[in-house]
């Protein structure tokens, strides 16, 4: 999607602080941290939030969720908070599917 700010990432148009990145998925810093830790992970491939999955994309989104636990025992963390924003009214602001991972010290309880 040409005007989607998560597919220039994934494209290399726009930079971002890489932790991750496989044939199917990307993960990177949050570029205005709610955490210590707070990264992004997103599928490469276009897909809108969880609402609008389609049938054949449904391994990728299981491929990212694997993916959760190795990337934030990288980030040194062992007890972590995944959110995943979806929809205007969930709070979703950039409508390319992401998890925010998030972490480091005790989170607040919410
Ligand atoms: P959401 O509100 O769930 O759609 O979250 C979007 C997230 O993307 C926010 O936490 C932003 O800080 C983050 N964000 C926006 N632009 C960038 C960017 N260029 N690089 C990294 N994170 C970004
Ligand atoms: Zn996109």
């Amino acid at each position: 999607m040409s005007d989607c700010l998560f597919c220039k990432i994934v494209a290399g148009d726009l930079p971002a602080d890489k932790v991750y990145e496989d044939d199917h998925i990307l993960a990177f810093r949050d570029i205005a941290p709610k955490a210590k830790t707070h990264i992004l992970v997103i599928p490469k491939r276009h897909i809108t939030n969880l609402s609008t999955v389609e049938e054949s994309e449904w391994p990728v989104v299981t491929h990212a969720l694997q993916q959760l636990t190795p990337i934030a025992h990288s980030e040194g963390l062992e007890g972590f908070r995944v959110i995943t924003n979806n929809g205007a009214d969930g709070g979703q602001e950039v409508f390319h599917m992401h998890w925010h991972l998030l972490g480091g010290g005790r989170l607040p309880g919410f």
